[in-house]
């Protein structure tokens, strides 16, 4: 989560550690009103059976859902596709402010009081940047993530502690965003005809850092982070793990609940730091078939190298990214930079104009990182089924993530708005591979 917002406000990029059978971090509290049952139930439909049928299985899973709880779900979900626009217009007002009534062009000013020493200016200016927007952004920020959560019964935070970790998230933004923003101003100061391409060489270099770091110093700052010790829980992961020639040792425990109901898993890091780590929420209400469901499936984004791929995939839309906004600043600055007050590309004072060009970029692309994200999900589906052998425990997995996500779009919905298959093509899936493998839970040859 956090590195996502960091990338939107500093890039308008993805992350890449892949929040997976995943959602964003989140608390524990009593069961909320959202809660769907825990215990697998396998409706009659779906029982292995000579008359077995995939599509009447998955409406029999799909009907175990009460009928307030899938409003609820679906309101939720819809009303993101929503936020998707306003997010994305407030920030273009936003931006625009600083730049007509020169905040911007004041801000680089005050950073040039402080010093002329370009890396420390640059910065100066960020520290600026970042605390004003911050403070235009908040009202939207505490409807979204704090308000809005709670109406729907998925936060379990008071607003002390959601304030805590907003701070937390500004100062995390400060350095790695610091860090990026002095680096890509050297970059464009030395380099002013092929900046682009260097800068997006150091953007995609500096993603890779952040994603390796992540898991060991980032998620520390808001969640805890354990080694699960529970041998009932370990054993059949670590086996299922060894049987994929995955080599790991350890699965991870990240204390969600502190946040968020949802229930979770995920893959993150980069090489010595790729770790599967599952939320807290999973572990208490998941059955033991939905956890190796999901376990199944982050395997699949292991092994078949979805964090190595996605990287390329943000290299592609970061050299394009950047590409455009040659073009899109030169544009621009030649219009309005002398009544922005900007003098130039690599003049502090252009960052809310490159914010703006970024996040039109981004809101376009929506439906494309979906789309690349949402392939790679499938892929995982079917690699966690496989491996797993637990379609059962994996529509039921589907089914608490229908907490937070619509079970039931229209094609042209789940194309533009889902990072992950619908809950029904999920539980169809799941069926479908049951029909196919129904020998293996009738005991027969
Ligand atoms: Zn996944």
């Amino acid at each position: 989560m956090l590195s996502r917002t960091f990338l939107a406000t500093a890039l308008g990029c993805q992350i890449f550690f892949c929040a997976t059978f995943c959602a964003t971090t989140a608390l524990a509290q009593p069961p909320a009103a959202n809660q769907m049952p825990s215990v697998i139930q396998v409706p009659a439909e779906a029982q292995p059976s000579p008359h077995f049928d995939a599509s009447a299985a998955t409406n029999a899973y799909l009907a175990q859902i009460p009928a307030d709880k899938t409003a609820r779900s679906n309101a939720y979900f819809e009303g993101g596709y929503w936020l998707i626009l306003w997010d994305f217009l407030y920030g273009v007002v936003v931006a625009l402010l600083l730049l007509n009534l020169r905040w911007s062009a004041r801000m680089r000013d005050l950073a040039e009081r402080v010093t002329r020493f370009k890396p420390v200016h640059t910065f100066v200016y960020w520290l600026q940047y970042l605390l004003l927007t911050s403070i235009l952004v908040f009202p939207l920020t505490v409807y979204e993530n704090y308000f809005r959560e709670h109406k729907y019964g998925l936060a379990t935070q008071t607003f002390g502690p959601w304030m805590m970790d907003q701070v937390k998230n500004l100062g995390v933004n400060l350095v790695l965003g610091g860090i990026l923003v002095v680096m890509l101003f050297g970059i464009v100061r030395r380099l002013p005809r092929t900046w682009w391409i260097w800068g997006s060489v150091a953007t995609i270099v500096f993603l890779i850092f952040v994603v390796l770091i992540s898991p060991v110093y980032i998620f520390p700052i808001f969640n805890k982070v354990t080694r699960l010790d529970d041998p009932k829980i370990v054993d059949p992961i670590l086996s299922m793990a060894r049987a994929n020639g995955i080599p790991a040792k350890d699965v991870y425990e990240i204390d969600a609940s502190r946040q968020t109901t949802r229930m979770s898993a995920n893959v993150s890091g980069f090489a010595s730091t790729m770790r599967i780590t599952l939320n807290d929420n999973l572990l208490r209400r998941g059955s033991p078939e939905e956890i190796q469901a999901v376990m199944g499936h982050e395997m699949g984004h292991y092994v078949m190298n979805h964090i190595y791929k996605s990287i390329m995939y943000q290299l592609i839309i970061t050299v394009v990214a950047f590409a455009y906004l040659f073009w899109g600043l030169n544009w621009t600055l030649q219009r309005w930079g002398e009544k922005w007050q900007i003098r130039g590309v690599g003049d502090t004072a252009v960052l809310p104009l490159v914010v703006l060009l970024v996040s039109i970029f981004g809101f376009v692309t929506t439906p494309i990182d979906n789309t690349f994200t949402r392939t790679q999900e499938i892929e995982a589906d079917m690699y966690g089924l496989n491996t797993a052998r637990q379609p059962d425990g994996f529509a039921q997995a589907a089914i608490h993530l229908g907490e937070y996500r619509k079970m039931n779009p229209s094609p042209i919905e789940e194309f533009i708005f889902f990072d992950h298959p619908s809950g029904r093509n999920r539980i169809y899936a799941a069926m479908r591979w049951k029909a196919e493998n129904l020998k293996l839970f009738t005991g027969q040859p």
